[in-house]
This record gives C-alpha cells, sequence and structure tokens, in this order.
C-alpha cells in the first residue's frame, strides 16, 4: 500500500478544527457501529474537552461490550530467535548491541512450549529477529512443527500466530501450509521519513518492501494477519490514520482487513535512550488512541502487551482491547530462564504477573479469561470470521468457548483452589447465557472435562 502523506496531513489540518456538535455527532454513528469517515476519525484524534473524551470511552466501551462481551484472549510471545541484522534504534537486538546471541534448538523449543503449556496457553505468538542466515525460514517452520508437535500432559499449541520479518510471497505460503494462525508484523511508524531515519543502514529499512508485506501475505492465502504501530516514533494521530487506510486497503483488495490491530509503546531497552525520541505517548493521549481504534474499527480485536502496567491494562480492556499476553518472557529461552531466576529480555516489561495472577484478576474484574482458538479450528478465518463477527452472533461462541477453556486450565494445571474458584466463577457466568442449548453446553462441559474429556468448543 503507499501511504497518502498528503492526504493524511489534509485531514489532520481539517481534523484541528472540530466543533462539539461535530463530534457529538460522530459520536452518536458510532454508537451506532456506523462506518466512520478518515475526517471523523482525524476529528476525534483532536477532543481535548473532557467530557466529550469522557463520552468518546463509553462509546467505545459501549461498542467493546457489544462485540466482545466479557471474554478477554489470552496468549503469550515466544522468542526462538535473537540473531538480528538490522538496526532498528528502539530495540535492544539492534545489530549494533554487543551480545551473546542464540536460536533455540529443538529440544530448547519444547522445552519453552512446555513450560508455556503448563502456565495454559493454548495460542503463542512466535517472535524472531531478522536473519537470512543465522534464522532462515527453514528454521521458522522446523519451530512451528515442534511447537504443535509437544504436549504437556492434555496440553497443546493450538494456535500459533507469527511474527517475522517482511518476506516473500513463497515463504508466506510455507507459513501457510504450516498452518499458522495470524501472521502478524509491525509497520513500527508509517511516516516513511521517520521510518527511514529509525532503520538505518539494513534491510528493516525499505520501507516500500515493508508496507506492502500483508499484500504479499494476503496474495499467498493468509487469511489473517495482524497489524501495529509502535506508538512513540512519530505523530501518533498520523498513524493511526495511515493504519485505517491501510485496513481499508486490504479490505477492498481481499475482502478483509486487519484481524488484529496491536498498540505497543515505546518501552527502555538496552541502549535506547527514550529521550531522543519526541513521539512519546503519555497515558491519556494512549487511552484516546485506543478507543478511537475501537470505534473506527469495532470487529477487529486489539491486542495489549505485557509492556503496559497492570492498572492500565485493566482500564483499556473496559474501553477497546480484547486480546492481552500473560506470563511473558521476551528473551530467548526467557521462560526457562526465568524458572532459573535469570531475565534476557527485547525490551523492559511492565506487567509480571503470573498467568495465574492475571487469572485471578480478570476474574475478580468480571471478565472470562479465554484460551478459546476455535474460530482458527473450525475454518472462521479471514472473511468468513468478519461475517460472522459483523453480526455479533460471534457472542454465542466466545463465551461458551471462553468459559470451557477456562474450566479445562484450571483443571489441567490449577491446583483445588484454583479449581473451585474457577468452577464457581464458570456456574455463575453460564447462568446469565439465555440460550439454554449455549447454558447447558457449558455446565456439560464441566463433567466432561473432569472425566478427562479436552478440547471442547463451539
Ligand atoms: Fe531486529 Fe526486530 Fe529488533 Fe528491529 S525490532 S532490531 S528487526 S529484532
Ligand atoms: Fe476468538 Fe473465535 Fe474463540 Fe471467539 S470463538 S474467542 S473469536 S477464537
Amino acid at each position: 500500500m503507499k501511504v497518502n502523506r498528503e492526504e493524511i496531513f489534509r485531514l489532520l489540518e481539517e481534523g484541528k478544527k472540530v466543533t462539539r456538535e461535530q463530534i457529538l455527532d460522530i459520536l452518536e454513528r458510532a454508537k451506532r457501529k456506523e462506518k466512520i469517515t478518515h475526517l471523523d476519525i482525524a476529528r476525534l484524534l483532536y477532543i481535548e474537552d473532557q467530557d466529550l473524551i469522557q463520552e468518546m470511552f463509553e462509546v467505545a466501551g459501549k461498542i467493546k461490550r457489544d462485540v466482545y462481551g466479557n471474554r478477554v484472549v489470552l496468549f503469550a510471545p515466544l522468542y526462538v530467535s535473537d540473531f538480528c541484522v538490522n538496526n532498528c534504534v528502539y530495540c535492544g537486538y539492534k545489530k549494533e548491541n554487543q551480545f551473546h546471541r542464540r536460536k533455540l534448538t529443538m529440544d530448547e523449543v519444547r522445552k519453552e512450549v512446555m513450560i508455556l503449556e503448563e502456565m495454559g496457553h493454548k495460542r503463542l505468538a512466535l517472535e524472531a529477529g531478522e536473519d537470512p542466515v543465522n534464522c532462515d525460514i527453514e528454521y521458522i517452520l522446523e519451530c512451528i512443527d515442534t511447537i504443535y508437535d509437544t504436549y504437556n500432559k492434555n496440553g497443546k499449541i493450538r494456535r500459533i500466530n507469527v511474527n517475522i520479518a517482511a518476506t516473500t510471497v513463497e515463504n508466506y505460503r510455507r507459513l501457510k501450509e504450516k498452518g499458522i494462525g495470524t501472521y502478524i508484523l509491525f509497520q513500527e511508524t508509517f511516516d516513511e521519513e521517520v521510518y527511514r531515519r529509525v532503520h538505518p543502514n539494513c534491510i528493516k529499512g525499505n520501507y516500500e518492501y515493508h508496507t506492502t508485506a500483508f499484500d504479499r501475505a494476503m496474495e499467498a492465502g493468509i487469511e489473517d494477519v495482524g497489524a501495529g504501530v509502535l506508538f512513540g516514533l512519530a505523530d501518533p494521530r498520523f498513524e493511526v490514520l495511515a493504519l485505517m487506510m491501510q485496513n481499508e486497503h486490504l479490505e477492498k483488495r481481499f475482502g478483509v482487513g486487519f484481524h488484529t490491530i496491536s498498540v505497543p509503546r515505546l518501552r527502555p531497552a538496552e541502549r535506547v535512550n527514550l529521550e531522543t525520541f519526541p513521539h512519546l505517548l503519555d497515558d491519556e493521549m494512549f487511552k484516546k488512541i485506543v478507543t478511537i481504534i475501537r470505534i473506527a474499527v469495532p470487529y477487529t480485536g486489539m491486542i495489549l502487551s505485557t509492556r503496559e502496567s497492570a492498572e492500565m491494562r485493566e482500564l483499556l480492556l473496559k474501553y477497546g482491547i480484547s486480546q492481552v499476553s500473560a506470563g511473558s518472557c521476551t528473551g530467548v529461552g526467557g521462560y526457562e530462564e526465568h524458572i532459573k531466576g535469570k531475565q534476557v529480555s527485547q525490551f523492559k516489561l511492565a506487567d509480571e504477573r503470573s498467568p495465574r495472577q492475571v487469572i485471578e484478576d480478570l476474574m475478580k474484574a468480571g471478565y472470562i479469561p479465554s484460551y478459546c482458538t476455535s474460530c482458527y479450528r473450525t475454518g472462521r478465518v479471514g472473511e468468513k470470521f468478519m461475517e460472522i463477527a459483523k453480526t455479533e452472533k460471534i457472542h454465542n461462541m466466545c463465551k461458551p468457548n471462553a468459559l470451557t477453556t477456562l474450566l479445562e486450565y484450571a483443571v489441567d494445571y490449577g491446583d483445588e483452589e484454583l479449581l473451585q474458584k474457577v468452577e464457581t466463577f464458570v456456574r455463575e457466568q453460564a447462568s446469565e447465557i439465555e440460550n439454554t442449548h449455549i447454558r447447558n453446553f457449558v455446565l456439560k462441559n464441566i463433567d466432561k472435562l473432569k472425566a478427562g474429556e479436552r478440547d471442547l468448543y463451539l
């Protein structure tokens, strides 16, 4: 996709002149989940009035509840290689940083996966630096096979989302054949000038190749793609508009836009000086951005990582976020190292709670932590998924599946105390399901799971 800089700057200039009446009109249409325009988005990005901001949060919160109910999907990243030929100025893995680099052997991949399965995870994001020699596509494909083949008690990874560097149609085709879930690629920044500046002397500095990666992935048949911007590199308003334009470009060309959008904010990392970035996002603007994206694309999942604090994660779950990582380690071999008390990471985390703590906190706040991966396994992907999501019938699957996978986690990996807590919670939540068939599906699953059946879903 060609990013239309002039058009974005024009929209931002126009957006600055926004009036109260215009905002109220946009929010009214958003409440009805009507598609809002680029100019509407630009206007929302300039809201300053506290009452209007609050009103916008309420609208985003309503959309979030209507579309996603109270379930929150959990996942974890798995870093398999920190070899990298790039020089991204914001990343601890950049090639000029001297440290002992490595990639996991298949035995080590198995060990990491078993630790993640012990935490209950069924959905991973496979992460690797870019290095065509030390970490080629063959290695990534072998990792995928190993992950899908690794069992721990009853646990198995059911969906591997892959976050690797932009590549060729042929390589995307091979990833697709391995049965990956979402192909994730962070644009980092859509501002071409900034993009070139923060990726000096490296392959990743090819802006055009990077911004057309999703086109190649979808040409290769990958149906779910997930985008992200590293907020803090360039003007966040510019990024939001460019993100929405790229989404529309994919919708027009392939019938479906982003499956997910991630919203990482720049974090401290080895030899990364945050003071050199003039666009760091404060909490207030960050909250606005999340709510505006939720309003603009109600049916696109939004992902928040452990870069954010537990408090920020809890708050944004109300206004837009639908997936969070839990118990993450952002270093190669990080899960095993963590057990041994050592930490190696790509960037610093702000939420270091264990998955169990995350789960207990979510339940306390009224959310259903979910390990569900059923859409991908029943072929509800790409355009088909969006069609169902837009009818809001996905609810009828998400909630019972979330409750079932939560109980499965507690039966397999919880102690007696956690199992009791989860079972009580699942029964309470099930009692609120109006549809008898769906309610009974959940209640029967409690007995089936305790009797040893696994992997039950709608
Ligand atoms: Fe390498 Fe990715 Fe870090 Fe850039 S962001 S230095 S490509 S690991
Ligand atoms: Fe996600 Fe589909 Fe499961 Fe809902 S039913 S949580 S959309 S995989």
